[in-house]
């Protein structure tokens, strides 16, 4: 998988700091999560090949979140696209598209189609051969979910080596990788773990932005490879995190800890603070791999 910060701060998009957006790269798919205002300019910066997006996950109807939607729905049109584009959001969603869409007599020359989301429970919402996105509900001001993004087990992988030195017609191999055992060119059954390997261990991705302090979830993102977890505030403003339905770094840590993921990705800062540092040293009292996300950066994990 391959993480690209668009944009990780909160509220106003500013000079170099640009609100919440991001693209993963997972198995062919490139996933927009969040689309904050700016975001196809972002896109064009850091030459990412946005045309290849297909599904769009939308976390929640604040504007640091979704006022760039309209305006890449609009780019797509204008770039002739035909392609399916699925939008993945609160309930409300299509309305607040539409509305913009039919005042301005923009209707989209390609697919536009909506998944609205209400329930308050995780549920499947894209599933694929290779991929599986499920929602992670979370604790906002209004109603607003993380995504999950997992591999699914691959098939086995071939031992090049052995097959060719045990005499398998590579007629067989596909068979191989999907865990048979196979006769050779000498009519001898070989077993399937004298051939193959075992698939990589699959990734995932957890997005979780924005949400007050949210145990309720570390179940759910047990053991998740890399775990994108808002820090809005520092611990000396915990009670203004608790009004506001936002976490501290502290308060991210410590669910990266309880759910003992592999790296924690900070984001959605607030802009009081002038020094992203802070968050980091604040987190890492408590779990030791954090990372600071920043505008334009990519993590491949
Ligand atoms: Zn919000």
């Amino acid at each position: 998988m391959k993480l690209t910060i668009l944009g990780c701060h909160s509220a106003s998009p500013r000079y170099n700091s640009n609100p919440t957006a991001q693209v993963l790269e997972v198995r062919g798919h490139l996933f927009l999560i969040d689309c904050g205002e700016g975001t196809q300019v972002q896109l064009r910066r850091f030459k990412v090949k946005f045309s290849r997006i297909r599904h769009i996950f939308i976390s929640h109807l604040h504007g640091d979140h979704f006022f760039g939607l309209v305006g890449l729905i609009s780019t797509f049109r204008l770039l002739g696209r035909e392609a399916e584009l699925h939008v993945y959001g609160p309930k409300g969603i299509k309305e607040a598209i539409t509305i913009q869409l039919k005042l301005g007599k923009s209707w989209t020359n390609y697919s536009l189609i909506f998944h609205e989301l209400g329930g308050k429970e995780a549920e499947l919402i894209y599933q694929d051969d290779k991929v599986t996105v499920h929602t992670i509900p979370l604790r906002h001001r209004v109603y607003c979910n993380g995504f999950l993004f997992r591999e699914k087990l691959g098939d086995r992988k071939l031992n090049i080596d052995a097959a060719l030195k045990r005499n398998v017609s590579m007629s067989y191999y596909s068979k191989i990788k999907q865990g048979f055992d196979v006769e050779n060119e000498d009519g001898v059954l070989i077993s399937n773990n004298e051939l193959s390997l075992d698939p990589d261990i699959p990734k995932s991705y957890a997005f979780c932005s924005d949400t007050a302090y949210q145990p309720e979830i570390i179940d759910q993102i047990k053991n998740t490879s890399l775990l994108y977890h808002e820090s809005t505030f520092l611990s000396e403003h915990e009670e203004l995190a608790e009004k506001t339905k936002h976490s501290t770094a502290k308060q991210a840590a410590e669910i990266a800890k309880k759910a003992e993921v592999g790296t924690l990705l900070l984001g959605h800062y607030s802009g009081r603070y002038g020094n992203h540092e802070v968050f980091k040293k604040e987190a890492e009292q408590i779990f030791s791999n954090v990372e600071l996300a920043a505008d334009g950066m990519s993590i491949e994990f």
